[in-house]
């Protein structure tokens, strides 16, 4: 063989090589254009641009972004539509799910009843406790909320076991904290780059959000009824600025996805052997964020963002408790998100499973506050409500029962029936 042709096949492979090994690491980003085809989504019509509609700013918007992306080879780019069409929401994540895609960003505009409304809002999955939602995640998506590295702990479990709910709720708190991340740095980016007025990241239930099994933001790039604000959503500049926005918040975002996990978090990671091997605690651990004599509800700023909350109420101090594991690994996990989220001084607690009480019982306080009038929904959906009287703060509880677990299948039954918040207590005798 001539040396030369031998030269040229040689640097041949290794571009084939280097290709491929490139291929291998791409990030796949999936973009989401809102509504589509006889969905216009908001519009406005106005008397000198004419109709401003929802879905057309989107589509312009999501191709802008791909276009950036698609120049940097470190990306795969897909869409879930690049014309005027309408997929269904199913699809739109069907797809992401599919494509293992490592975040999906939906792209839409606001409108609100009130004229004076604008700016700029994400979202991310909103609070989640309500079980019933993840019963639907689980029958409709089964196993693919699992990654692989889940898979191989959980995967030898019955689908619809405690442990498998478990593993569904770690996925999607592990989510909620890289979807947090992007929605700071794309509102970020509209406030410092754009001077734009951000609304803030939000969470939110939102099908879009909670179906896919990656990090997940729902963008609302404007209000269309704000006459001034549709004006530069319908502008060439406008476009071009939320869409560099945008643009470069994914680029930040995959830089500190990388940083944080020495840049392959998002490629599938080999799961050493004593993983597989790893047998189940004897007792239940539980991330306990902090103690105060405050009660504060699902979602409130006080919680950080997290999910999966219990909180247990023992002698006038509020307990919060973060997810529950019997996996070691697991708890490591747990833990970190939990001091992540800022609660610096969060430690992993253990919990005999099915443990009775001896010297008192679980009741749960469902309501405290000024006293219950006879015809309140409280009052007449429980009947056995008990009520009692504390520095001049009425306080109702309900039930009396002996285990943790019996605790928490007795609030989930009386929070299927409307009464949301309640704490379970613990009385000692
Ligand atoms: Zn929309």
């Amino acid at each position: 063989m001539h040396k030369q042709n031998f030269k040229i096949i040689l640097s041949f492979l290794l571009i084939l090589v280097s290709n491929f090994i490139l291929a291998q690491k791409k990030f796949t980003v999936v973009l989401d254009a809102g509504h589509g085809g006889s969905d216009h989504g908001a519009y406005r019509n106005y008397a000198d641009i004419g109709r401003v509609a929802e879905k057309d700013v989107t589509l312009a918007i999501t191709l802008k972004v791909g276009a950036m992306l698609e120049k940097n080879k470190d990306f795969k780019v897909i869409y879930t539509r690049k014309i005027d069409e309408y997929p269904s929401l199913s699809d739109r994540t069907n797809l992401a799910n599919r494509s293992k895609a490592d975040l999906f960003v939906s792209i839409h505009c606001n409108s609100s009843q009130r004229p004076t409304a604008y700016g700029t809002e994400t979202y991310v999955q909103g609070p989640n406790q309500n079980d019933t939602n993840l019963e639907v995640a689980k029958r409709e998506n089964d196993v693919i909320y699992l990654d692989e590295k889940d898979k191989q702990i959980f995967g030898s479990y019955d689908p619809t076991s405690p442990e498998s709910l478990i593993a569904l709720k770690l996925q999607q708190s592990k989510y909620l904290e890289s979807s947090l991340l992007l929605g700071g740095l794309v509102e970020g980016n509209f406030v410092n780059r754009d001077k734009r007025f951000s609304r803030g990241v939000f969470q939110k239930n939102l099908h879009v959000l909670r179906m896919n099994a990656m990090p997940s933001v729902l963008i609302e790039t404007g209000f269309i009824n704000h006459p001034e604000e549709s004006h530069y959503l319908a502008s060439e500049k406008g476009q071009d600025e939320i869409s560099q926005s945008i643009y470069l918040a994914i680029i930040d975002y995959k830089k500190a996805i990388d940083r944080k996990s020495g840049g392959n978090s998002y490629a599938t990671k080999k799961v050493e052997p004593e993983k597989l091997a790893e047998v189940p605690l004897k007792n239940d651990f539980r991330i306990l964020l902090m103690s105060s004599p405050t009660k504060y509800n699902d979602g409130d700023p006080a919680l950080k963002g997290l999910n999966y909350i219990l909180t247990i109420k023992e002698n006038g101090q509020y307990k919060y408790y973060y997810s529950v594991t019997n996996m070691a690994s697991v708890k490591d996990i747990n833990l970190k998100t939990a001091k992540d989220a800022g609660f610096r001084n969060a430690y992993a607690v253990g919990f005999m499973p099915n443990q009775k009480l001896s010297s008192g019982y679980y009741t749960l306080e469902v309501y405290t506050g000024d006293k219950l009038n006879a015809n309140s929904f409280i009052i007449q959906t429980l009947k056995d409500v008990e009520r009692n009287k504390e520095n001049g703060v009425f306080y109702y509880t309900y039930g009396k029962v002996y285990t943790l677990e019996d605790a928490v299948k007795l609030q989930k039954e009386i929070e299927a029936k409307g009464i949301k918040n309640t704490v379970i207590q613990k009385v000692y005798k």
